[in-house]
């Protein structure tokens, strides 16, 4: 089966941030919640590479202070809620939004380490829109003596 690999970073980005396979787009990047597949079972990329590490809950901590920064400004000024009911109420909202962007956040980060050919994803040859007809062939850059 041949999928079409993406022809940019936006669109390699746009797949791992809906937790896709931003090679082929042809099956899920996630084993699991955070936990991404070893392999992706549609084109045979190795996903085991990635660094994301801290880099996707900072992005997901990024956009839920901007976002909530202006919604609890406004609640506070224009509404009458008492401290406790505010209190739930924006822990609810920034809980629920900072769990929620974990995995797209942490999708996007291994797809931007793909593209850029970081860690263990150099060379690959499903990149800027060439077919993929055959597996990817892992080519880390082993510096062992
Ligand atoms: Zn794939």
């Amino acid at each position: 089966m041949t999928h079409v690999p993406p022809r940019s970073l936006a669109q390699a980005l746009w797949r791992g941030g809906r937790g896709h396979c931003p090679r082929c787009d042809g099956a899920r990047l996630f084993a699991a919640w955070l936990r991404p597949v070893a392999h992706c079972p549609a084109c045979g990329q190795d996903w085991r590479g990635h660094r994301a590490d801290d880099f996707p809950p900072y992005l997901a901590i990024l956009v839920t202070g901007h976002v909530m920064a202006p919604v609890i400004i406004e609640l506070g000024l224009h509404t009458a809620l008492s401290w406790p009911v505010m209190l739930a109420l924006c822990l609810v909202m920034t809980v629920t939004l900072v769990l929620g962007l974990l995995q797209p956040a942490k999708g996007a980060v291994i797809a931007l380490q793909w593209w850029l050919g970081l860690h263990g994803f150099a060379a690959d040859p499903g990149k800027a829109g060439r077919p993929l007809s055959e597996p990817a062939i892992e080519t880390r850059n082993r510096n062992e003596t």
